[in-house]
């Protein structure tokens, strides 16, 4: 603040850029100077003009403070307010070069909702303003009796009081621990504080729970979630397992090692008939055909390089709870990697896991992640399933048989973890918006594309579909 001389005061401000092309300030810098008059006069002091110093340009700008300028602030204050208390957030900015600076471009995702508003056929590929990878990584533990704590900002894990490993809490997204496995209530704490989610699964790989920091911010999204009507559940859902159907196709048109005869014709047409089913039950029922037809055909993309044999998944099917071959073991895992970390996914963004769209609410069961995971599963679990097979990352010792079910050892879940956290992070070329982006940024973008529909940002869901 200046001394005006007359018994004026003067507000100045210092800004690193440049005005405006015509010389004047730019609008936020000058409502932000007239807000300080604004202040300045309140407290008594008499203020006629406010300036503000360019640096990179070395130019003062001058901005009269006159009735017609205090009405302006009075009136933008008055709206801001009104946008604020308004439980309707304003729609994103469009094609607005603001948005390539802004910490919310991951939130927000400006360019992408505008994309999805478009005919696919007009849509541009886009500038990917956000990262093309999430920061942090799981990790896991699975080491029976180890001690999960956290000491000067690193994640320790001890078996016997002998350090084992040791990671900077900065590159934590989460701690996936296995059966026997001990986290120090300090550790909880510390991870907590720092949302960093814990997830227990028992030993076999059953996701049993997780505990997080306070609940996602985002109450508009859980309101709009939960009053969402019958018809838009139905409609969501109807895209997400027609778009299911469609990785599903494209899998088995890829991966399939003989000839499928009517599968692939019998899948494509079923995707169709998903589209138009007019109730949950008739989808659920396309949804189940789509599957034994897929399951059918599965053991066709496991190749010679298997040291594994699939013959018995050909009789059995698929099965759960317990998986009875090693087939099944694999995909239930791989299932449950990607339920737990939608479920994380989800829930950070403001979602209630637990209330599904196409899955109903049941007690204990992620509805919502069942409900993400669909389109995601031949994408993800069941590429990383043929992966580890096909690379021969497992073999037979790999598995045992207990008690009429197939479960994987501890050296078969190992494998799996790595061949799963690499498909996590593998790059490929969104299929809606043209740019790189990593299998967990993508699924963080579809959580949020789902958010917008919910919310009424966006009239339709667009399943992640690949060609
Ligand atoms: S990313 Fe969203 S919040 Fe940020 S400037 Fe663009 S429209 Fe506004």
């Amino acid at each position: 603040m200046e001394d005006g001389g007359d018994g004026t005061v003067v507000p100045v401000d210092y800004k690193k850029g440049h005005p405006n092309r015509d010389g004047r300030a730019w609008p936020s810098d000058r409502m932000q100077s007239l807000v300080q008059a604004l202040l300045l006069r309140e407290e008594g002091y008499a203020v006629e003009w406010a300036e503000i110093w360019y640096a990179e340009t070395r130019q003062r700008v001058h901005i009269a403070v006159d009735d017609a300028a205090m009405q302006e602030i009075t009136d933008t204050v008055a709206r801001a307010w009104r946008v604020a208390s308004d439980p309707v957030a304003p729609p994103p900015l469009r094609d607005s070069p603001k948005c390539a600076r802004c910490s919310l471009v991951g939130i927000c995702l400006p360019d992408e909702l505008e994309a999805l508003k478009t005919p696919p056929r007009q849509r541009r590929p886009l500038k990917r303003l956000m990262a093309p990878v999430l920061e942090g990584r799981p990790v896991y533990v699975t080491l029976q009796g180890a001690t999960v704590g956290v000491r000067s900002d690193r994640l320790e894990v001890r078996s016997s009081g002998e350090l084992q490993a040791s990671y900077r809490l900065i590159d934590v997204s989460q701690v996936c621990v296995f059966g026997n496995v001990t986290v120090s209530a300090q550790g909880v704490r510390a991870l907590l504080s720092r949302d960093i989610p814990v997830l227990w699964f028992s030993y076999g790989g059953w996701f049993s729970g997780m505990a997080e920091g306070l609940p996602g911010k985002n109450v508009d999204l859980r309101i709009a979630q939960f009053r969402a009507s019958e018809e838009q559940q139905l409609e969501i859902a109807r895209r997400m397992i027609s778009g299911k159907i469609r990785n599903s196709r494209t899998m088995l048109r890829r991966n399939a090692r003989a000839e499928l005869g009517r599968v692939g014709d019998q899948l494509k047409e079923l995707a169709i008939q998903a589209r138009q089913a007019d109730s949950p039950q008739q989808l659920l029922g396309i949804e189940g055909t789509a599957a034994r037809l897929y399951f059918a055909s599965f053991p066709a993309m496991v190749g010679k390089g298997s040291r594994v044999d699939v013959s018995d998944f050909q009789g059995n099917g698929r099965t759960r709870r317990p998986p009875k071959d090693p087939l099944n073991a694999l995909l239930s895992f791989c299932y449950t990697l990607l339920v737990k970390d939608l479920t994380v996914t989800l829930s950070g963004i403001g979602f209630d896991p637990y209330y599904g769209m196409f899955h109903r609410p049941r007690f204990g069961r992620p509805a919502l992640a069942l409900d993400l995971a669909e389109e995601f599963r031949p994408l993800i679990a069941e590429s990383v399933v043929l992966q580890v097979l096909n690379n021969g990352e497992v073999g037979p010792r790999d598995f045992r048989s207990r008690a009429g079910g197939c479960m994987l050892e501890a050296s078969g879940r190992k494998a799996v973890l790595r061949a799963y956290e690499r498909r996590l992070d593998q790059e490929i070329t969104h299929p809606q918006f043209g740019y790189k982006a990593s299998y967990r940024r993508v699924m963080d973008i579809q959580a949020r594309v789902l958010g917008a529909v919910v919310l009424g940002e966006l009239d339709e869901y667009t399943a992640m579909v690949t060609r």
